[in-house]
């Protein structure tokens, strides 16, 4: 259906205060403890740009810690051959940051599900679960229902907004969900990673949420016309496909490339949805979009996550980058004179640092600070608010005393030296470090970090005198060994630009998100 919602539901100008009315929003959602004291944090500030925006865009880098970003700033200016600790990332160079508290409600270290839904719906929840409040129990179907809260995405398309969500990971994985689904496990990416009874029992895999989302909006909200997310660019594909070759993309690698169990192709579906939309597997597709045209684009391109940007170039029938799927995004999403919500995962930070190797993270972290100056450089920061945050952190460090413009991703050499320092077992030591995880890998020139995966986790010491740290394929020691590296606790940032920016600062929260994007461009009444 086309989106003319403002001129069906009510008559022109009192629109705005009807969908600003606090009847759009669940009774549990707008009377919820996390939600009314995030309210109350912006309520009756003003600020001269408050309700400005006409465009938002939330960057979320996961598992982007300040670490990450203090390595990936030094990592990036030395690629410049610079001495690297004096440069910015481009969105470190917004007048406004915050430092963000990332708890779930039952975690004080958080994982995505949690932290993700915290800024899409204004209000904390538990671990592990998509697009529902506090009262749910993980994993029991029967849970979800009474226990949704709409996220600022959905409030876009019942506004009339255009609306976008990319991610480098797949795109029914945690962060991405939490625009769209609902779901008591974020594992339930389609149906056969859900249990028998949740189906039975008519909980929905989050894949098809995204193909249903208008039909499903509109059967929770009576009178609302919305048109679906307009553009949907990661990785995924197997959640929407069939188990069955026949269904396979021509650049699949695994012989069955779908996971589905239920036989519905969901690409399929889509188009048929969609008929004028742009179903996308690969990057011919991707350079062949004509976003002044098109209305939808699915694009789906990668069997599971989308390659890391270090590994990118090894694709079987390429991928887009995280910048030029910003770009793109940008280009379609603001063809409507509504204007547009988007939301861009970098999401293999995170997998990187799960694996213990800085060189991928970095270089996923660089790469989102292009695309962050790429969105920056396409709007206007006169109607266009840019937040870039994080979900949470990684236990990933820097340490010694290495002099200034060391290789960050180097051997300790102290200041006045030229040979590596040496720790009381008289062996070097890199700067960069975990605190737990798989450890010590020498994979050489390998950039796919998923690869140290295979072997036992190694803990503590290794000799590195002959080792080349810098190397893609480098993974940091680390002292408690653990089958994968884990997030970490402490705050993150947020940073912004453009209207409602003045809204962040201090110590907060993570889910004053919403908050401070409601007060860029109002959709709900403060
Ligand atoms: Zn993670």
């Amino acid at each position: 259906m086309k989106r003319k919602f403002t001129h069906l539901l009510v008559a022109g100008a009192t629109f705005h205060a009807c969908v600003a009315g606090a009847q759009v929003l669940p009774a549990d959602q707008a009377g919820n403890s996390w939600f009314t004291q995030g309210q109350a944090a912006v309520q009756g500030k003003g600020a001269a740009t408050a309700g400005a925006a006409k465009n938002v865009i939330l960057f979320v880098g996961d598992g982007m810690g300040v670490s990450t970003l203090t390595a990936a700033r030094i990592r990036a200016g030395q690629l410049q051959g610079q001495s690297g600790e004096e440069g910015l990332l481009s969105f470190e160079q917004y007048p406004h940051t915050a430092l963000v508290k990332t708890y779930n409600v039952d975690a004080q270290t958080p994982d995505s599900a949690g932290t993700m839904t915290a800024m899409m719906s204004g209000l904390k929840t538990d671990v592990g679960v998509i697009g529902v409040d506090e009262d749910i129990e993980r994993g029991d179907c029967a849970t979800v229902a009474g226990n949704e809260v709409a996220t600022y995405l959905e409030l876009a398309e019942i506004a009339g907004m255009s609306t976008g969500v990319i991610s480098t990971a797949r795109i029914t994985h945690a962060t991405p969900a939490a625009t769209y689904a609902k779901s008591a496990d974020r594992n339930w990416e389609d149906v056969s990673d859900m249990p028998q009874a949740a189906v039975d029992a008519g909980c929905e895999d989050i894949a098809s949420q995204l193909v249903n989302l208008e039909a499903n909006l509109e059967a929770r909200y009576p009178g609302v016309d919305v048109d679906g997310i307009d553009v949907v660019m990661g990785g995924g594909r197997r959640h929407f496909l069939p188990k069955d070759p026949a269904f396979n993309s021509h650049d699949a690698v695994s012989a069955t490339e779908g996971d589905r169990s239920d036989g519905r192709d969901l690409t399929a579906e889509w188009r048929e949805l969609y008929p004028e939309g742009d179903y996308i597997v690969d990057s011919a597709g991707f350079a062949a979009l004509d976003t002044d045209a098109t209305g939808k684009v699915l694009g789906l391109f990668n069997e599971s996550h989308m390659q890391y940007e270090a590994d990118r170039g090894n694709d079987v029938a390429g991928e887009p980058s995280l910048t030029e799927m910003t770009t793109a995004a940008i280009e379609v999403l603001d063809n409507n004179d509504e204007g547009f919500f988007l939301m861009v995962e970098s999401g293999r930070i995170d997998h990187a640092h799960h694996a213990g190797n800085a060189y991928g993270a970095l270089a996923d972290t660089i790469e989102l600070a292009r695309a962050v100056e790429a969105a920056r450089a396409a709007t206007s920061p006169e109607d266009t608010l840019i937040l870039v945050t994080a979900d949470h952190s990684h236990v990933f460090t820097i340490g010694g005393y290495p002099k200034r413009g060391n290789p960050i991703l180097g051997k300790v050499v102290n200041v006045g030296a030229s040979e590596p320092a040496l720790a009381a077992d008289g062996l070097p030591y890199t700067t960069l470090a975990y605190a737990n995880g798989l450890g010590f890998r020498d994979l050489g020139d390998e950039t796919d970090s998923d690869a140290g995966y295979a072997g036992e986790p190694v803990s503590g010491r290794v000799d590195l005198s002959a080792v080349d740290t810098e190397s893609p394929g480098y993974h940091q020691e680390t002292i408690v060994p653990l089958a994968s590296e884990t997030h970490a606790g402490e705050d993150i940032t947020l940073h912004a630009s453009g209207p409602a920016a003045e809204f962040v600062g201090g110590t907060v929260e993570q889910n004053m998100v919403f908050h401070i994007m409601n007060k860029a461009r109002r959709l709900i009444a403060e």
